[in-house]
């Protein structure tokens, strides 16, 4: 990847351009910011201590099996393709998988993006998304690039976190069947439980020679195309909602907000706020980090405070697998480190190049993120078997000791 658009001329033209698309009812329910029920303190610490456990070291788990060159089309790409997918059989996600050929510089090549959803049948969903790919270099030996941080690291963080949510996400699933789904201070469940999680993993980000409109994002650009002409059934609920005259529904209507990571897993990323419309959730972010840090329940390295920018809207917009859904008015949380990580493209993009601490830190914060983004809470862990105490109460047992 990447090029950046730093005119800052063009980041608010692009705003302006996006303000000019037509508004249909799904659009505004879309970029509305949501009621968010915070977690309590104990169930912070719940999620943050949840299975899988904090890594310890780069080779281990999922991270370990991306540390591999996984050029598009390339036998390592594959080996990465069927661990991911495995992973999800193993949850009980759905998986679609979106194969499809492109020309590149270097000829006609396979690309293959993997789509996840834990309810396909929800109506709409929250997309977290990373590309797979590693960049491809021809000669030995910039062709052992690994792309650690670009992007093994973030995909290895949607891996933690479908573990993490898929005990939560059945369990509402599974009060919603029995008719025992929640409703307290406004919060309903029913409502909640029409929002699911989608994680994405797109193929073909990188450029195979120069980052150009052509020679990039191959996979993303085929997906927000392919979407924007999947159009919904009348019966779905957004074509229901829609009015006479708005722009027919399709797949990319399905979609709250695309959550993007890149370029992550290194030491002291910046994180800037990009767009208006989900500036919401970058704080949302922000604040599930800065509750993690207080709470002691993520190591902070030295020199290392919040990782979030409170500068709005900048520093100009990047160049990623963001912009074909965002051009066609998906609300978009590109959550890059800005600066790049100095190791950019480089050899040194490798196992060296991470941060156990800040990537066991990213798998927090992405936890609390999700879970309060979609309204879910551990004490709905049923499975796991565990009690979960309600504010106050361990407190109060604590006094009574
Ligand atoms: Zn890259």
């Amino acid at each position: 990847m990447l090029f950046l658009l730093s005119s800052p001329v063009l980041f608010p033209l692009i705003l302006h351009f996006l303000s000019l698309l037509p508004p249909t009812s799904a659009r505004q329910d879309r970029s509305a910011p949501r009621d968010i029920h915070a977690l309590s303190a104990d169930h912070l610490r719940y999620l943050a201590e949840a299975d899988p456990p904090e890594w310890e070291g780069t080779v281990e788990g999922h991270l370990g099996k991306l540390l591999i060159p996984r050029p598009v089309g390339s036998k390592n790409s594959t080996l990465v393709q069927n661990y991911i997918s495995s992973v999800f059989k193993r949850l009980g996600w759905h998986e679609e998988q979106n194969p499809f050929k492109s020309e590149t510089p270097i000829g006609e090549l396979d690309f293959t993006n993997l789509i996840y959803t834990f309810d396909p049948d929800a109506p709409r969903k929250i997309i977290i998304a990373a590309h797979f790919d590693s960049k491809y270099f021809p000669d030995y030996p910039a062709n052992q690039f690994i792309g650690a941080t670009d992007s093994a690291a973030p995909c290895s963080f949607m891996l933690d976190l479908a573990e993490a949510m898929t005990p939560l996400l059945q369990s509402r699933r599974d009060r919603l069947r029995n008719g025992t789904g929640i409703l307290r201070d406004g919060f309903d469940e029913e409502d909640a439980g029409e929002t699911t999680l989608q994680l994405l993993f797109l193929d073909g980000e990188e450029a195979f020679k120069d980052w150009t409109n052509t020679d990039s994002i191959y996979g993303a650009r085929h997906l927000a195309h392919k979407w924007s002409e999947s159009f919904l059934p009348p019966t779905h609920p957004l074509s229901l909602s829609a009015r006479r005259f708005d722009p027919t529904p399709s797949v990319l209507s399905t979609i709250d907000v695309l959550v993007l990571l890149d370029l992550l897993g290194h030491r002291s990323p910046r994180i800037h706020s990009y767009y208006r419309e989900t500036d919401w959730l970058h704080g949302l972010m922000s604040s599930a980090d800065k509750r993690l840090r207080e709470a002691g329940l993520v190591e902070v390295e030295s020199g290392e405070e919040g990782w979030f920018s409170e500068n709005r809207y900048g520093p100009g917009m990047i160049g990623d697998d963001h912009v074909p859904f965002n051009q066609r008015g998906v609300s978009v949380l590109h959550v890059i480190s800005n600066p790049f990580p100095n190791v950019w493209h480089s050899l040194g993009d490798d196992a060296s190049a991470l941060s156990v601490p800040a990537m066991n830190r990213w798998n927090k914060i992405l936890r609390v993120f999700t879970a309060e983004y979609l309204g879910l809470a551990p004490e709905s862990s049923a499975s796991s078997g565990k009690r979960i105490p309600e504010d106050g109460e361990a407190r109060r047992s604590a006094d009574e000791l």
